[in-house]
């Protein structure tokens, strides 16, 4: 079993509140919601954080933001507004070291961020 925890999401070893998928995305809710809808968007396979993206990886980065649409709308936020964050390493608070766009709404967002 793999370490890295949206992995074991994306290969089904881990529970989680998957609201969408296809052949080489996932999303699911996030355990700590920072928003009235907070999900998280991730590659299938292992991506450390955009540093390690490779040119490759360009059609699997349109995939994610095209399904960030998608979800956006069934989650009904898309015409109210959303966000999408991709925290990277230290002083961003990446976590967890798999990408994942965290696609935030459902309420008025600060901004700056903090
Ligand atoms: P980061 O801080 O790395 O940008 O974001 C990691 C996110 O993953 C956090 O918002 C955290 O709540 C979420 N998270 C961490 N572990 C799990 C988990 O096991 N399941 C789910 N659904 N979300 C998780
Ligand atoms: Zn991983």
């Amino acid at each position: 079993m793999t370490e890295c925890i949206f992995c074991c999401i994306a290969g089904g070893e881990l529970p989680a509140n998957i609201i969408y998928q296809d052949e080489r995305v996932i999303a699911f809710r996030d355990v700590n919601p920072q928003a009235p809808i907070h999900i998280i968007i991730v590659p299938k396979k292992h991506i450390g954080s955009v540093l390690e993206l490779s040119p490759a990886d360009k059609d699997l980065v349109g995939q994610i933001h095209l399904a960030a649409a998608k979800i956006s709308q069934n989650e009904g936020v898309a015409e109210t507004g959303f966000r999408l964050v991709v925290n990277t390493g230290r002083h961003a608070g990446q976590s967890v070291p798999h990408l994942h766009y965290h696609l935030l709404g459902g309420r008025e967002l600060a901004w700056p961020p903090g």
